[in-house]
């Protein structure tokens, strides 16, 4: 493991809207996930070698003193910008023992993941839950493994996250499926949406979360856009992509809006949470006795 240097791990976050998270933090740089349309490696990251995960050296003592010079408490959000849970945290446990400095520190804790491995700190959630807000997020973009396996080639494949979903919710933690991004042209079908949805309900998810399209940057876009053609030969993907989106940022599938409806209307008769603000108020009411940050 290649370990590369860090002055602060909690960045303060600009606006709470984001799951309502008060800082990020990335333990490690760059993902191994190869996530074929990771925002991450977009070049205003300036992460060349994105792929290979690093980790940030002497990472516990700097964020022990970072949570003791913020404002506490705070809800911490992880996995914006790397995977926490990357294969190489089985042996490192640079995730775990972050998790008990936040629970002593009396943090809440916001994570998304596409590893299974999450539920090795399933302890360390219910600890944190006793009191202050946990928010464990799984992202599954598709319920068909196959197709994961072309999207995202290095992460557990979703049955797999399913499964994670169902362990953490049988142990009390409130956890949820984001399922974004939706890939216009490959995931945006109503029968895929509805899978992920129908799936998260059954293991037990709270809330789903979901956005109908990907973003694209430089540096990454024509990553993404190659690997798309790498992935489903033939069919053009690339070009329709750069026909359809040019340069564009958010590229939203043409489909949006009856994916929505009909993912909305799914969601309400399953009991699942689908707006953001719903899902965070869900999370962070028990602690409203508390004088939060939580609630800016
Ligand atoms: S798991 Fe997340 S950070 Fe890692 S490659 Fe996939 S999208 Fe990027």
């Amino acid at each position: 493991m290649e370990y590369i240097p860090a002055k602060h791990l909690l960045q303060r976050n600009r606006s709470t809207e984001w799951f309502g998270t008060d800082h990020t933090m990335n333990l490690y740089r760059g993902c191994c996930h190869g996530c074929i349309y990771c925002d991450s490696r977009s070049a205003c990251y300036q992460d060349p070698e994105f792929d290979r995960v690093k980790a940030k050296a002497d990472a516990l003592r700097i964020l022990r003193d970072d949570l003791a010079r913020k404002a506490r408490p705070a809800l911490i959000g992880m996995g914006s910008m790397s995977d926490p849970y990357n294969p190489f945290e089985r042996e490192l446990l640079l995730t775990r023992h972050a998790l008990e400095l936040i629970d002593a520190y009396q943090c809440g804790v916001a994570v998304a993941t596409k590893s299974d491995l999450i539920v090795r700190d399933a302890d360390l959630y219910g600890m944190i839950r006793e009191h202050s807000p946990v928010i464990c997020k799984v992202t599954v973009t598709t319920a068909d493994d196959a197709l994961a396996a072309k999207l995202e080639p290095g992460a557990p494949p979703p049955s797999r996250r399913l499964e994670a979903v169902r362990r953490l919710s049988e142990a009390g933690i409130f956890t949820g499926v984001l399922l974004m991004p939706v890939l216009p042209f490959v995931e945006d079908s109503e029968e895929n949406v509805l899978a992920v949805t129908e799936a998260a309900a059954r293991a037990g998810a709270k809330f789903v979360c979901a956005a109908f399209g990907v973003t694209m940057r430089e540096g990454q876009r024509e990553y993404f856009l190659g690997q798309l053609d790498r992935a489903f030969p033939g069919q053009g993907l690339g070009e329709r992509y750069r026909k359809r989106y040019g340069y564009r940022y958010q590229c939203s599938s043409p489909r949006a809006r009856e994916l929505w409806e009909g993912f909305s209307r799914r969601c309400r008769e399953l009991g699942l949470l689908y707006e953001m603000g719903h899902i965070v108020s869900a999370a962070t009411r028990p602690y409203a006795d508390r004088q939060l940050t939580f609630f800016d």
